[in-house]
């Protein structure tokens, strides 16, 4: 079981998500708890380091002040009994004291490099844990902390991006784990962060809590990996756009791992591949509403909906940039070389789309790096001949619809593309991928809600008589 950062905010929270615990835990049923930072805590990390790199440290000891007072604050809410709240209370002063020193270090040398960067934001999850395990055991179970490199999870050295080692993780993982779990001993798990083989500290990036507990899940080979967030799970629209978008029961992986892609923040996008490897479902869970189901990502590809929709997103912030020149028509190599260009600066690319005619190609990117993007093809490319022209547009989206049971159904192109048309809304750019589980376009900006709400209601994504269950 996996908690987020809101789900831990504060004393109250971390009483209640120890209660969850506990209750789904036996003798029967073995549960490993992963806990994200407190509310807030990670970023207020990364502002200090910022602020130690640049020698403030009049700011580092205010911030270890206020940084120590909220864990204390919350371990005192959290838990009852005075002698299991004092050792918490050691462990986290003596983390803390330690964190001000490495912020010291780092504003006398200047310096902030991604391993150092790492070792500060681990702070996060190394004060939420204890925490939550002294409720537990503050509620009569036995449980130990662990940090991530602790409990076994091995990267490489890829600081603020760490790529997993699973082999070797699923060989420490079961070494160390299995022995609490026979023991009736409740393992609580820093999430996000994990260790080198030298035991240098590493981090998953950013959200990265979700994926340490399917890593967790798939090393212990779990029955399931519940994820408990302030949500009720994915649903069928964006609620802030489609009023009456609901929870979407059951998705496949692929479904799924399409719709985090796409934005739906529920998930870290890279959570779902341990789990889906080794076959373990996973549920995305309410702790603000337990009696709720919440969405099931497993194997099979239940077809949920008679028309094969699942859901409709909108990605903001991205832009298209057409290069276009009759000179590119039968001429190879012409999108390999947008593509390198691109590629060098670390530009990624979202979305592709080349008419036949081949006189244009069409891309779409995240639009801060636009300007950026465009001078480069511009310097790499205008020269040549066959390129005639770069064009940027910024005040578009992209509308993805989603589902696997598109596949091979005739007609669903031709439902959304209808849909938009009779709201006189112009599509700028098609890609379906030929996986067939989604398709995209571009529309303009402003356009962008309009367009969710149509295909929303032509799909009927949100029937009546299956209300929405969504609390908030
Ligand atoms: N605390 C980390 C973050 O905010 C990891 C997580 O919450 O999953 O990114
Ligand atoms: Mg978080």
């Amino acid at each position: 079981m996996k908690f987020g950062g809101s789900s831990v905010a504060n004393g109250k929270k971390i009483r209640h998500v120890a209660n969850l615990i506990a209750d789904n835990s036996s003798s029967e049923c073995a549960v490993v708890a992963v806990v994200s930072a407190l509310e807030g805590i990670t970023n207020q990390l990364i502002h200090a380091a910022e602020e130690a790199k640049k020698g403030k440290h009049e700011h580092v000891r205010k911030f270890k002040q206020e940084i120590l007072e909220r864990h204390l604050v919350t371990a005192k809410d959290a838990i009852k009994n005075s002698q299991i709240e004092e050792e918490a209370e050691q462990t986290l002063r003596e983390r803390i004291d330690e964190l001000e020193q490495v912020l010291t270090g780092i504003g006398y040398v200047g310096e902030l490099t991604p391993k150092s960067r790492d070792t500060v934001i681990a702070f996060g999850e190394k004060l939420s844990a204890p925490i939550v395990s002294g409720a537990l055991k503050d509620l009569g179970r036995k449980s130990v902390h662990l940090t991530g490199g602790e409990a076994g999870i091995v990267t490489d050295n890829n600081f603020g991006e760490a790529g997993l080692l699973m082999n070797f993780t699923k060989f420490q993982v079961e070494k160390n784990l299995e022995p609490l779990l026979k023991s009736e001993t409740i393992p609580v798990i820093t999430g996000f962060i994990a260790s080198t083989q030298n035991g240098e500290t590493t981090t998953l990036g950013r959200g990265g809590s979700d994926y340490t507990a399917t890593i967790i899940g798939a090393a212990l080979e779990a029955d399931e990996v519940w994820i408990w967030t302030d949500v009720d799970g994915l649903m069928t629209a964006d609620p802030k756009i489609v009023q009456e978008a609901k929870t979407i029961n059951e998705l496949s992986f692929q479904e799924a791992t399409e719709l985090t892609i796409f934005g739906a923040k529920a998930m870290h996008p890279r959570a779902l591949e341990p789990a889906k490897k080794e076959g373990i479902p996973v549920r995305i869970r309410n702790v603000f509403s337990p009696n709720n189901p919440g969405t099931l990502i497993t194997k099979g590809q239940k077809a949920e909906t008679v028309n094969g929709v699942k859901a409709v997103t909108l990605v903001r912030n991205v832009a298209v940039i057409t290069v276009s020149g009759a000179g590119m028509v039968g001429a190879p190599g012409t999108a390999a070389k947008v593509f390198e260009v691109l590629g060098k600066e670390n530009i990624n690319i979202l979305m592709i789309s080349q008419s036949v005619s081949e006189s244009n190609i069409s891309l779409v990117i995240q639009r801060n790096l636009l300007e950026r993007a465009v001078n480069t093809l511009e310097i790499a490319l205008l020269g040549r001949d066959y390129i005639r022209e770069i064009m940027p547009e910024d005040d578009v989206c992209v509308v993805a619809v989603l589902g696997a049971g598109m596949k091979g159904m005739p007609g669903v192109a031709s439902r959304i593309f209808s849909a938009v048309a009779k709201k006189g809304i112009n599509v700028r750019m098609i890609a379906q991928g030929s996986s067939e589980l989604n398709v995209s376009f571009v529309v303009k900006e402003k356009n962008g809600d309009e367009t969710v709400r149509a295909i929303h209601k032509e799909f009927n994504l949100a029937p009546k008589g299956n209300p929405s269950s969504r609390v908030f």
